[in-house]
């Protein structure tokens, strides 16, 4: 049984303005589907400290022996676009205004930092983040695609592991409704006690579709390269796919 060691990270609530699930219907989400832990990520601009707090409070009351509610947010700084950077397991309240004060500020008040889909600030990781961040999310869910992770962040992760070793690959699932399960899993290798430390040290495996992979250089070359090629295939499939499923409803909203 691995259910008690799966988990989904990078997941937003309602408290972020794009988010449509309370944090008890995330709560049911993992019940449901044998998820014991999310690792929330809400967007830190919706919140204030008095918001966090109660978030924080909230998070606890409805984490229990079945399910955890991790706290956690995704920081945007201006000036750097599409760079956003997540704090999994953030145990106070943090204003970073820029990337250099995010990895200064959460790289002790949260437990794990990862770039969350390096695609949208084209792969570019200010010289801060590349040293001291944590995590890369390979595999976004959302951004890429749901069925395979993103080679390019696989060989951002692969750069940045040529000098700093310990950084680990995540698939996430950057969800903002829990209707739209795309499916990608973190399954820990082992019991414990905090799932993020558990993250951060690169103990687990991220599970989705079509493969799972090693938190860290879990993809060879050959791999890699294959993965390139399926994924240009595989992108034009989901995107027929969205466009069915969009005109279905549009048709139902018509009727
Ligand atoms: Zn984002
Ligand atoms: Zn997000």
């Amino acid at each position: 049984m691995t259910a008690d060691r799966t988990g989904v990270v990078h997941v937003h609530s309602n408290y972020s303005h794009d988010g449509r699930d309370s944090l008890e219907q995330l709560r049911d989400f993992a019940l449901d589907r044998g998820i014991a832990f999310i690792a929330l990520t809400d967007h830190a601009e919706d919140f204030s400290e008095s918001t966090w707090q109660e978030y924080v409070q909230r998070c606890g009351a409805l984490s229990d022996s079945a399910v955890r509610l991790i706290p956690g947010l995704e920081f945007r700084f201006a000036g750097y676009r599409g760079l956003h950077l997540l704090a999994f397991g953030l145990d106070r309240w943090i204003e970073p205004r820029t990337p250099d004060e995010f990895i200064a500020l959460a790289g002790s008040a949260s437990r794990c930092t990862a770039v969350a889909h390096p695609i949208l600030a084209d792969y570019a990781l200010p010289p801060s983040v590349r040293n001291g961040i944590d995590a890369i999310e390979v595999w976004n869910a959302t951004y890429n695609t749901r069925y395979l992770p993103d080679p390019r962040a696989l060989r951002l992760l692969h750069d940045i592991r040529l000098v700093r070793p310990r950084v680990v690959g995540l698939a996430g699932l950057d969800q903002h409704d829990r209707r739209n399960d795309r499916q990608t899993r973190v399954v820990l290798r082992d019991q414990a006690i905090d799932p993020v430390e558990s993250l951060r040290e690169g103990r687990f495996v991220n599970v989705g579709r079509t493969m799972r992979f090693d938190s860290g250089n879990g993809m060879g070359g050959i791999r890699l390269a294959l993965l390139s090629a399926v994924r240009w295939a595989f992108d034009r499939v989901e995107r027929a796919q969205d466009s069915v499923a969009r005109a279905l409803r549009s048709r139902r909203g018509a009727d």
